[in-house]
């Protein structure tokens, strides 16, 4: 049954719509034998969206071995061209479904629809097809070799499907970032089972439809809804038919996954946390740097992994950088995703804002200056419920501090003064993190410089969130491990058999 069928959409926005999740497990839409179950509630007025069951043991233990039974059933026996043809057709159909996944996504996340049709959306179908045409075209190497007999040998590279994937994802890109990893993991070959976060089920839930829609056999997607420690994260990544083990979320979580993972031998490929900085240079167009750390601070209320939390401006231009962000964060708007001219949802949840707001208390009582926010928004009555936030600025803060050395995952960023541009690249590489950094200059050769110099996976210069899908994406330090995106997901999700002849 689609989940649709089960609570059809109510008009007049995502507000009035209530929407139940189920697991999708070997084709399937059930609510498990667990008899657990949560309430999924809306963060923009605490509403309730509906009921999510939770899987347990038996759940993750029926979907993985579903998973691994796929593989040697038809979809093991599909030609490249035929797998990558469902998925380009499963991209389709998820365009076809636009309205309906958006719908699910801001029900979940409350973020903006503006945001969503531009990013999470379309992104999520993108996904699906540049890692079927990524595996359409890619070689494997080849070498031959002499030996003492003069014949010589033949060596060639096979790339097979590791098996069964586990995929446990966050909240903050929901489709986007588990279709990051289901994409390149069915184009190389593999089945998945998903865990979605438990924030937000639905879009994951809604790909089950699209996936029996376009006849992706039964098993090779599955998702199984639950919670982390002692719940389906916990069980799904300790499963000993599990191969591999995808996981973008906190890098805390990551140690525990690790360990998790230990049993086994599993490969792992973390996208973790990150604390990003933004170095901007007296040099840069200061028109372009303030839009672009307007947007990567602000964006999604602050919850991207590679958004700005630190921002670093070359002294003279400092005290007019200050005052322009400033006057952008007091223009943003904020309401519900619907309202034209939003460009601002709530957090992710209230429990996720008592985080946020421990930080905004912390960063005065460490000895910020609040530039502008710092606290709760004044919401009209049907939203002042939700998870509302005010988009906050500090200054004066040591470098030390816990809001400038800690991932918060808030609309929030600490602005410091730098007067050279070794001290900035001293400053950026001055924490745990080395996700992404964003360097803001007119000068060719100091972007080159300084980029190389960055501790991060991802280096924009004049830019932000700017993303081939082609292109390595990951961090280094405790941002994460490997790197995913256009060849580089084949690292993670094939083995290479090396074969070796003896001419
Ligand atoms: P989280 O770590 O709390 O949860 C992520 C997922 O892990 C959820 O599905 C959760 O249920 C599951 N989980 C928790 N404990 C588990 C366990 N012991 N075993 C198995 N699964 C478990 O992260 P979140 O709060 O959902 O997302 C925000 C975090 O994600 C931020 O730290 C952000 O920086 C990070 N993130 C990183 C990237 C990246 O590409 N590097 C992208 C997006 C988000």
């Amino acid at each position: 049954m689609s989940v649709q069928a089960l609570h059809p959409r109510a008009p007049g926005g995502v507000a009035n719509a209530r929407r139940d999740a189920a697991h999708f497990i070997n084709g399937e839409f059930t609510q498990g034998t667990s008899g657990k179950n949560w309430i999924n509630r809306s963060p923009l007025d605490n509403s309730v969206i509906g009921k999510v069951p939770e899987g347990g043991k038996a759940e993750i233990d029926v979907a993985v071995r579903a998973a691994h039974a796929a593989l040697e059933g038809p979809w093991g026996k599909l030609s490249v061209a035929e797998r990558t043809d469902l998925l380009g057709a499963v991209a389709d159909e998820i365009n076809a479904r636009f309205d309906d996944f958006l719908e699910a996504e801001c029900l979940d996340t409350g973020k903006p629809y503006g945001l969503a049709s531009h990013i999470d959306i379309p992104r999520g179908a993108a996904n699906f097809k540049m890692f079927a045409d990524t595996i359409k075209t890619i070689s494997t190497e080849a070498f031959t070799m002499p030996t003492p007999d003069g014949r010589g040998a033949l060596n060639y590279a096979l790339r097979r499907p590791k098996g069964v994937i586990a995929v446990i994802s966050p909240w903050n890109l929901p489709l986007l970032l588990m279709t990051w990893k289901v994409g390149p993991a069915l184009a190389c070959g593999n089945t998945v089972v998903v865990k979605p976060s438990e924030e937000t089920p639905l879009t994951a839930t809604l790909l089950g439809e699209v996936m029996n829609k376009v006849g992706v056999p039964k098993g090779v997607y599955n998702v199984v809804h639950g919670l982390g420690p002692d719940s389906a994260g916990e069980y799904l990544t300790q499963h000993p038919l599990v191969n591999g083990i995808t996981f973008t979320g906190e890098t805390r979580t990551g140690e525990a996954i690790m360990k998790q993972a230990a049993l086994g031998i599993r490969q792992v490929s973390f996208e973790l946390g990150g604390k990003n900085p933004a170095l901007v240079f007296a040099d840069c167009d200061l028109d372009k740097a303030i839009e672009g750390t307007l947007r990567s601070v602000f964006a999604n209320c602050g919850q991207v992994c590679l958004g700005t939390e630190r921002v670093y401006v070359e002294r003279p231009i400092f005290d007019a950088f200050v005052a322009r962000l400033k006057a952008g964060a007091e223009a943003l708007k904020l309401g519900r995703p619907e309202e034209p001219g939003v460009n601002l949802g709530p957090l992710i949840s209230l429990e996720h804002r008592d985080k946020v707001l421990s930080y905004y208390r912390k960063a005065v009582d460490e000895g910020a200056t609040v530039v502008t926010g710092g606290g709760v928004p004044q919401m009209p009555a049907d939203l002042a419920n939700g998870a509302w936030v005010q988009p906050t600025i500090w200054t004066g803060l040591a470098d030390d501090a816990a809001c400038v050395q800690e991932e918060i995952f808030g609309p929030c960023c600490h602005i410091r003064p730098f007067d050279s541009e070794d001290e900035a690249v001293t400053l950026a590489n001055a924490t745990p993190y080395g996700l992404a950094a964003s360097v803001w200059t007119e000068n060719l050769s100091r972007a080159h410089r300084v980029a190389a110099k960055l501790d991060v996976g991802i280096a924009w210069v004049n830019s932000w969130f700017l993303r081939d899908l082609r292109t390595a994406f990951g961090g280094s330090k405790a941002s994460g491990i490997g790197r995913e995106g256009g060849v580089h997901s084949l690292e993670f999700y094939t083995e290479i058999t090396n074969v070796c002849i003896k001419l």
